[in-house]
């Protein structure tokens, strides 16, 4: 170990077991299911629900009902698992097979219960209570709620899903017992945690340490840390923050396989991000955790550093890219893929880093993947997402915008209910991505003070002061930028309202007296037992230059890109109407961007001029919201 590294994991440890200077979180994250959407995004989900979302298990019935934490789970003697996948050009070896049912498996879980409970749907509920129970039933007597036997767990020296697959699990399991208050799953969850701080001890052991091969399910395994922080969060017991900041700690001293978020990587400012990408993005909330939990300046310096290289490797619609590799140091609209996976674990680590810092800037970051790059790996008209896509897409037959890769045959760029012919990693985050994204629309700042942090259609339920409130939050944002907000309460309540300014406001209009700070538009009043105020905001078309130079028009929180018509072909079918979808373009027509662009906003649309560079005369084009696209020119 160099001496520079060694230093730092030193000031790291001192600080880890001192932990006089913890951070405050700025803001409180309510109980997962306190804020339930409504108007079209709930609609949406409803449709993600009777779509991909809720027949996961039917379209792949062998990965999801594979009994892997029960008497499936893995021993010396187990054999590789096949998962139906081409595994053409596969530079990972084939060990990750071995636990990757259990990701698909609870990633999937996590998002189908969550939506089930924000959406109220009676059936979804109790099949997720009785997966619940029968996941509890698989726990041991000593708390071990996990893949593998007891001859391998807790002993490995290679690539393993042991805190990976727990992880996805418990994360589920979190959401699952926030929604219902259920003590029993919470008593579970409490030993299945204690059972892995006992059998990992606290700077005692290396759950990290796997050799030198690929071993991203080792890596992946970091995120226990959304488990250990969210305990604290419900516990206020430093312990679970303690041991997340353990493992960060000892992640940056000995892992091997993905290191663009290991400390002394991330302090290496001419280190380039290089890692499989979702690795990447979803390492940055370890960061954040460990960042908070020990107060470590180090740490605060590396948490800003790792923040701008991100940065870079992000396209203007919050595109995470990386297909699956960060392969080039700066995003490019056309040439660089964002994978949905990466969009789902960088919003959730923005949020993360919203409740904690408070800073409104973040929120517009995480409302920037939602609306944009999220929605616009959507089919808009068909239950099915593209595991990869690009903002510029001019065709979507599998490859990069026609790219031909001499190593294996990419089939990643097309819409499917499952991409089980590449991994089924992606379907299950997106079916994560909403109830992530609605759990943090609001937050709490103390017992008065509540913080509309994203804005989006949603009704939410807590307390002011120990009394029940509603409000809904009635609007069609992001297409439109008018709000009305209903407070209902038992009894006429004064406090503060917090209302998160998006960067892209040009003036607030409402007849409520607010003053703003630090990016929020804060009222404070008595509000009555029915009460209701509007506000809206009026904004401007905003021409956007990304790091090559290429123009993108944005209007409010909606980056718009011109569509381009195609023709769609139908290739597997996973069952009746869950099918696999490529488009191929009806014209090769590319425009440029014109200084005289002459744009103009109308009814949800921008119309400007653009140079058509097929006969290089200038024409007025319309463009629509990214999100409502599939085969697209995004940047002029
Ligand atoms: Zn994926």
């Amino acid at each position: 170990m160099k001496i520079k590294q060694f230093l730092i994991i030193c000031l790291l440890l001192s600080y880890d077991i001192s932990f006089a200077q913890s951070l405050n979180e700025k803001y409180h994250a309510l109980p997962f299911g306190s804020i339930k959407p409504s108007g079209w995004l709930k609609e949406q989900m409803q449709k993600d629900l009777q779509g991909f979302v809720g027949n996961l298990d039917r379209l792949v019935p062998s990965l999801i009902n594979d009994p892997i934490y029960g008497e499936g789970r893995m021993h010396k003697n187990s054999k590789e698992k096949d998962l139906g996948n081409s595994k053409s050009g596969d530079i990972e070896g084939s060990s990750q097979y071995m636990w990757w049912n259990s990701e698909t498996q609870s990633n999937w879980w996590d998002g189908y219960m969550r939506n089930a409970f924000l959406l109220n749907d009676k059936a979804a509920i109790e099949k997720s209570r009785k997966h619940v129970y029968e996941i509890l039933k698989t726990q041991d007597n000593d708390g071990y709620l996990g893949i593998y036997d007891k001859e391998l767990r807790y002993n490995f020296n290679s690539e393993n899903g042991e805190l990976w697959a727990k992880a996805t699990l418990y994360r589920g399991l979190l959401g699952y017992f926030e929604a219902t208050q259920d003590t029993i799953v919470w008593k579970a969850l409490q030993k299945a945690v204690a059972n892995v701080m006992e059998n990992y001890p606290i700077y005692k052991s290396h759950p990290f340490y796997s050799g030198d091969g690929f071993s991203g399910g080792v890596a992946h395994g970091l995120t226990f840390t959304d488990v250990l922080d969210r305990m604290y969060q419900l516990t206020n017991d430093k312990k679970y923050w303690e041991y997340a900041a353990f493992l960060y700690a000892d992640f940056s001293e000995n892992h091997t396989s993905e290191s663009d978020a290991q400390l002394n990587n991330i302090l290496d400012e001419k280190y380039l991000l290089r890692s499989h990408a979702v690795h990447t993005y979803e390492h940055l909330r370890p960061l954040i955790t460990a960042t908070y939990a020990t107060g470590n300046p180090q740490l605060e310096k590396a948490l800003k550093l790792y923040l701008t290289k991100i940065k870079k490797a992000t396209t203007m619609t919050g595109g995470a890219t990386g297909d699956e590799w960060i392969w080039k140091q700066i995003a490019d609209a056309t040439a660089t893929g964002y994978e949905y996976c990466s969009l789902h674990e960088l919003m959730d680590s923005y949020t993360s880093l919203l409740q904690k810092s408070g800073n409104a800037a973040i929120a517009d970051d995480i409302e920037n993947i939602f609306y944009n790059a999220a929605q616009g790996s959507r089919d808009p008209n068909h239950s099915a997402i593209a595991y990869l896509k690009t903002d510029n897409s001019f065709v979507m037959d599998g490859t990069k915008n026609g790219e031909v890769e001499p190593n294996r045959k990419q089939t990643r760029y097309k819409y499917s209910p499952a991409h089980q012919d590449v991994a089924v990693c992606c379907n299950p985050n997106a079916g994560k991505i909403s109830p992530y994204f609605v759990k943090s629309a609001w937050m709490k700042q103390s017992d008065n003070t509540l913080v509309a942090t994203l804005l989006c259609p949603n009704i939410l339920e807590t307390t002011i002061n120990g009394i029940p409130v509603k409000i809904e939050e009635i609007t069609e944002y992001p297409y439109k930028n008018e709000f009305k907000f209903k407070i209902t309460g038992e009894k006429a309540i004064g406090f503060k309202l917090k209302i998160r300014k998006p960067e892209w406001v040009k003036n607030i209009i409402t007849r409520e007296k607010f003053s703003i700070e630090d990016g929020y538009i804060v009222i404070e009043r008595e509000f009555q037992k029915n009460d209701e105020f509007s506000i809206n905001f009026t904004t401007y078309i905003a021409i956007k230059e990304d790091l090559n130079k290429e123009k993108y028009f944005k209007y409010g929180a909606i980056v718009y890109a011109k569509p381009i018509a195609s023709i769609s072909e139908i290739g597997k079918s996973y069952a009746d109407a869950f099918n696999d979808l490529t488009y191929k373009p009806k014209s090769n027509q590319r425009f440029k961007f014109v200084e005289n662009h002459k744009a103009t906003y109308k009814n949800g649309n921008i119309i400007a001029q653009l140079k058509n560079l097929e006969n290089n005369k200038i024409e007025p084009v319309t463009l629509i919201p990214f999100g409502k696209t599939v085969l697209r020119q995004t940047s002029f």
